[in-house]
């Protein structure tokens, strides 16, 4: 096809009614970059120390109850994140993973303190891992936390294969997370759902700074997502606004990537739709190209893309 055709076919859309219009978004090929899944399965994927059934809150979130949500609003890919449930047992991602070929990349969780947690890395890598999940959980000395010698090792090995290091923090943690972007300057790294901003209350002016200021770090992305638990925390989340036009014109669109959260965004009145909608289809100042790099361009280049080994 021509470019000629191609442009008259694209101008012949844009006459098409608003509802013709949101049927052709929702064939987006788009891609969420951050979603959980568990079995009720704990005989062949047990949990973790410490977690019981009852902590699955839905009991469960396969695939296939994924889709249901997702696949209406033309989301085909998807970066699924390592549940805490089973800590650094991935088999669970892994088998999912294996069994829908294109469809998944994962993030893992590993123990960055283990001997052979490079080699444990590489391992995951070669099996569609492309990022390291870590969070700050009970730790109470962060800087301790962040900057201890397994943090280094996971920061280097991530570089090294060219995969990305995914924090889970609150916004106290961003100073920090600054200076090991400067000391680890060639690893790419994914920030969850706005660094948490917002979680509790409004957020602090200098806290969403902290966030801007990370955009100085050319490897570092932001993920804005989990609407449903930032802010008013209330659909259609247009309070949000602000935020991802900030982290937008901070960071630029290729380095921002949506995300549900789910199964946590279907959950308690809460919809998919509402999520994807957010970005795709209720704040103005984001253009077609801003959308096409937050909805897949970013996802597709940091976490479907080859690493090295
Ligand atoms: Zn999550």
């Amino acid at each position: 096809m021509t470019h000629t055709r191609r442009s008259f076919l694209a101008s012949s859309a844009a006459l098409l009614t608003g509802c013709d219009l949101l049927s052709t978004s929702r064939k987006g090929n788009w891609i969420d970059a951050h979603v959980h899944v568990w079995t009720p399965d704990v005989e062949k994927y047990p949990l973790a120390r410490g977690y019981a059934v009852s902590d699955m809150q839905p009991p469960s979130f396969t695939p296939e109850q994924l889709f249901a949500h997702c696949r209406p609003e033309g989301v085909q890919r998807v970066v699924l994140i390592q549940m805490s449930y089973y800590q650094t047992d991935n088999r669970y991602m892994l088998d999912v993973m294996r069994s829908h070929p294109g469809v998944f990349s994962g993030v893992a969780i590993v123990d960055e303190n283990a001997p052979d947690v490079a080699a444990t890395m590489r391992s995951l890598v070669k099996q569609g891992v492309r990022g390291f999940r870590i969070t700050a959980g009970k730790a109470k000395n962060l800087s301790g936390w962040l900057g201890s010698p397994g943090m280094g090792t996971l920061w280097k090995t991530a570089a090294e294969l060219k995969v990305s290091v995914c924090p889970l923090i609150n916004p106290d943690t961003l100073p920090l997370l600054d200076k090991m972007c400067e000391w680890y300057p060639d690893t790419s790294v994914v920030i969850d759902h706005f660094a948490r901003l917002g979680m509790a209350g409004a957020a602090k002016p200098e806290e969403t700074q902290n966030l801007l200021r990370l955009a100085r770090h050319a490897k570092t992305h932001v993920k804005a997502s989990a609407f449903y638990a930032l802010g008013a925390k209330k659909a259609p989340y247009l309070d949000m606004g602000p935020l991802v036009r900030q982290v937008r014109d901070a960071f630029g669109p290729q380095r921002v990537m949506w995300a549900s959260d789910c199964p946590f965004q279907v959950e308690h009145g809460h919809n998919y739709h509402n999520s994807i909608a957010l970005i795709r289809d209720r704040l103005d100042f984001l253009s077609a190209e801003d959308k096409a790099w937050m909805l897949r361009g970013t996802a597709d280049k940091v976490f479907f893309s080859a690493a090295a080994i």
